[in-house]
């Protein structure tokens, strides 16, 4: 092997290597696009899994409630949305569920009152 084919090698090596650097670096980005993904899934998952728990007991609490009063509270629904906005997740059904990130959104707004 000359000096030149060498060099010709290590000038390979080197490109090779710039690649693989530049793959890495996608695929750490990747993976942290991930964890955030899977961060926010599991808090919205959390905040969902209380809200369904919460109005289970509430559906509970009428069926039983049922013979001693068929009375149910008026704009009890529209009380759990607004709280569900309150708390900073949409309500409209254009991002139901999700984390709203300290922002206003008119489609939860107008939802909010039309069902007032
Ligand atoms: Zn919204």
């Amino acid at each position: 092997m000359n000096k030149k084919e060498v060099f010709e090698q290590v000038t390979d090596m080197e490109e090779k290597i710039g690649q693989l650097y530049q793959q890495l670096g996608d695929l750490k980005n990747y993976l942290a696009e991930l964890l955030e993904e899977n961060h926010r899934l599991a808090v919205e998952n959390h905040h969902l899994r209380n809200r369904l728990e919460s109005s289970t007991e509430q559906e509970e609490q009428k069926e039983t409630g049922k013979s001693s009063s068929s009375e149910v509270p008026v704009g009890e629904g529209y009380d759990n949305l607004a709280r569900l906005y309150e708390e900073g997740f949409h309500i409209c059904n254009v991002h139901f569920g999700s984390p709203r990130q300290d922002e206003d959104c008119l489609f939860c707004l107008l939802f909010l009152n039309k069902s007032k």
